[in-house]
């Protein structure tokens, strides 16, 4: 067994950091350009899903029900496509609707007129409000409360979800208006809230009487692995919780099909949908029908979606599994990081020595691989502890992901044998 990086004496690191350097320095040499900074679906990705580019067809452009997708109308979207998706996301197909391509930016309109005119069950607009922000978590969530000047109070996540303590604790106050939730492989650590969270989420005594979960359920079916875990049900559980209006759920194709013209889902309560479409009804007559009934022809079922996940999932894994490979031949026994093994989702989130984040960020950088921002995960871009580093395989092809890990793990080590011997 090696031993690890704090137990060598101040000779072994001084040595350990020189070989370290000129490794680096043959790194930086290389002139790399390599990028692990987003969660995008590769271009082999995008390739299971072109036939989609061919459809409808120009012969036969009605839904089910006749109407013609090429006209005006339709603001809940396609029935028969939310047929497909409802069951896939724990939701029923009245009980949803299908709209635009971005999931992100239903979020974003729910919220915008929650700050505007105040939701279902309140009483005033959401003006010097704040949300509970699980952590580490999705950037472009806290993006949204940060543009609408809504305070972020982060909460720690365990294994289970975030923190349930911490929750009630600070849902108790009026000010808190909602919580940021992706249950299931959530973004970056990817975790699957337990029955038990979901139970108390729904159930939560709160300050606000319009207390909202945004129930982001992006990676519904991005599994990794043969286990396909189920979430419980989020709207049942709420409902039977005397709280029908609290869930907001959101679901995307964007990681199914094409990420740049995939479709976007949200689940609620009546009160909620009618308000949410009444806003929308002023912004668009109608969603894009003919990509809803493109999505329809070319998935056909459910069971279509699983199925292309299926494929999905083979190009996938063997990046999962070079990334833990390469953190587990150079880095296990160091101790100085973990890291997760998601069993789905997108991302790996590695976790470094406080302090140690940008650090490596900026070495891995300066030698052309491109990470995402240390303190992305976490509101207004700020680690408090400068010790997470988020880790997106999925778009690189696999040599240049086996490169951009080896300068990572480089980096990483180098990082932290500086921060050691300067200590
Ligand atoms: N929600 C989460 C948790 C994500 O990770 C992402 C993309 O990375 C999105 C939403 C974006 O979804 P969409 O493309 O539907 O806007």
């Amino acid at each position: 067994m090696r031993v690890t990086f704090a137990e060598l004496s101040q000779t072994e690191l001084s040595d350990l950091v020189a070989s370290l350097r000129a490794a680096y320095g043959e790194l930086s040499a290389r002139g790399l350009k390599l990028d692990l900074t987003r969660g995008k679906p590769s271009a082999e990705q995008l390739d299971l899903s072109t036939a989609l580019l061919d459809l409808p067809g120009s012969a036969d452009y009605r839904a089910a029900d006749g109407s013609d997708v090429r006209n005006y109308g339709g603001l809940r979207g396609l029935p028969e496509l939310r047929e497909i998706f409802a069951p896939l996301l724990g939701l029923k197909p009245e009980g949803m609707i299908a709209v635009g391509n971005s999931s992100l930016e239903l979020m974003h309109d729910y919220l915008m007129h929650a700050v505007l005119f105040g939701v279902p069950g309140g009483s005033a607009p959401w003006r010097d409000v704040a949300f509970l922000c699980p952590v580490p978590g999705y950037d472009r969530h806290f993006s949204i409360c940060a543009k609408l000047g809504m305070e972020m109070i982060p909460v720690p996540m365990t294994a289970d979800g975030p923190d349930l303590a911490e929750v009630e604790r600070l849902a108790a106050d009026p000010k808190v208006k909602g919580i940021w939730c992706v249950p299931k492989y959530s973004n970056p650590t990817g975790e699957i809230y337990s029955p038990e969270t979901v139970r108390r989420l729904a159930e939560l005594p709160t300050g606000a009487e319009d207390f909202r979960i945004f129930w982001d359920n992006a990676y519904a079916v991005h599994h990794l692995t043969d286990e396909q875990p189920e979430i419980e049900d989020i709207i049942g559980a709420a409902q039977a919780a005397g709280h029908p209006d609290r869930p907001i759920v959101f679901g995307s194709a964007s990681k199914i099909t094409l990420a740049g013209s995939g479709i976007a889902f949200l689940g609620a309560s009546d009160a909620n949908l009618d308000w949410l479409v009444g806003h929308l009804s002023k912004r668009t007559i109608g969603p894009d029908k003919i990509n809803h009934l493109r999505h329809v022809r070319f998935l056909e079922s459910p069971q279509g979606v699983l199925d292309l996940m299926a494929k999905h999932r083979a190009l996938l894994r063997p990046k999962f599994d070079l990334v833990g490979q390469a953190l587990t031949d150079e880095l296990a026994d160091t101790g100085v990081a973990s890291w997760t093994t998601p069993r789905g989702g997108y991302f790996v989130t590695l976790t470094v020595r406080p302090g140690c984040a940008s650090r490596i960020v900026e070495l891995a950088g300066q030698a052309g691989i491109a990470l995402t921002p240390a303190g992305a995960p976490f509101p207004h871009g700020k680690d408090p502890q400068d010790n997470v580093i988020r880790i997106a395989p999925t778009f690189p092809p696999l040599t240049e992901l086996a490169d951009a890990m080896a300068a990572l793990v480089l980096c990483v080590k180098l990082a932290s044998a500086e921060q050691l011997l300067a200590a």
